[in-house]
């Protein structure tokens, strides 16, 4: 590991001003920053403790929550607000890593984690742009089980390994960020990037920007919604697939519909051909493989992952017959 300082920031104020200096990175549970350091695949110069603030669930006027950057993944899972109206993100973050790594781990941390692509932290072995620009990638003709088929490029073909992201993705999750020139919003579906041919740049932060909180929307209160994850093991396991889905059903039909996949791209990706194809449907198992259908035909799979366009038709079908429950027909 190389040598850094360490400084326990007061508040966002006092974090942003520490944040701005050259090589600074702003630590939260450490659980996958920590990591990357020991591999020497992060090289921080100086490290700005953010886990002292910001650790608050707020209601909002009209019913939202404000989620603080700094509340640990164990607390928001389980919240009592977030267990009865959001249980997607209840289901997605507990269905991620250990207990003792969510009883760590912070809401802002998870949105920044890294792709766990095994190229990636082969230092010593393997070539890979998102760690090195240019210098190839020895993932896309090597073992890819485990990544993208949405979204890749031909310099990066791995996968964002959130749980909670996927979920924040479906409900239109709002990310807070705080830098030197003030505050700004951005939609949580927008904040990642694909990669393109920078795979080292994997979010719209701007230097020296923090997470101060996600908003969550209100829901409707006949919404129904879900998370499914489906992995080599049973616990701690990144996904091959995930659905996330939002779902609201009116005599019938589809009322209104969000859904997002983890697994499968560089970014949780939100299946707004599926959406599209839903909205107004007969709330039925065809109506649902259809718009399976309708997001599957843009993926494009490498050699060792085409199994994950049935997973991924399986899983969303079977999330919306679970959702739609007595309600199909
Ligand atoms: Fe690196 Fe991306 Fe290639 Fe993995 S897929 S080796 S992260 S460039």
């Amino acid at each position: 590991m190389n040598p850094f300082t360490y400084a326990r920031a007061a508040g966002a104020s006092d974090a942003v001003q520490q944040g701005g200096s050259d090589g600074a990175k702003y630590l939260g549970g450490g659980t996958n920053l920590v990591d990357l350091m020991r591999e020497t695949i992060e090289r921080p110069a100086s490290l700005v403790d953010v886990t002292g603030f910001s650790r608050e669930i707020e209601e909002l006027p009209g019913g939202g929550l404000l989620i603080g950057a700094g509340v640990r993944n164990t607390v928001l899972a389980g919240h009592s607000r977030v267990r009865r109206g959001y249980p997607v993100l209840t289901r997605a973050i507990v269905s991620g890593a250990s207990p003792q790594i969510r009883n760590m781990a912070t809401v802002g941390g998870n949105i920044l984690q890294r792709t766990r692509c095994a190229y990636f932290y082969d230092e010593a072995g393997s070539r890979c742009n998102k760690r090195k620009p240019g210098a190839g990638c020895d993932a896309i003709g090597g073992f890819t089980r485990n990544h993208a088929i949405f979204g890749a490029s031909s310099s990066c073909v791995a996968v964002h390994p959130s749980d909670m992201c996927v979920a924040l993705a479906a409900l239109d999750a709002v990310v807070h960020l705080r830098g030197l020139g003030g505050e700004r919003r951005i939609a949580l579906a927008d904040f990642h990037l694909l990669p393109g041919d920078r795979p080292d740049i994997e979010t719209r932060l701007e230097a020296g920007e923090l997470i101060t909180g996600i908003e969550l929307p209100p829901l409707p209160g006949k919404v129904r919604s879900t998370y499914r994850k489906v992995r080599d093991r049973s616990s701690y396991a990144f996904a091959l697939v995930s659905v996330a889905a939002v779902l609201e059903i009116e005599d019938g039909h589809v009322r209104d519909v969000r859904i997002a996949f983890g697994g499968v791209a560089h970014k949780p990706w939100r299946a707004a051909r599926a959406e599209a194809v839903l909205r107004g449907s007969p709330a039925e198992s065809s109506a649902f493989a259809m718009a399976a259908d309708a997001e599957l035909a843009a993926a494009r799979t490498l050699a060792g992952n085409a199994f994950k366009i049935e997973l991924a038709r399986r899983t969303m079908v079977a999330v919306l017959e679970d959702l739609a429950g007595g309600e199909i027909a």
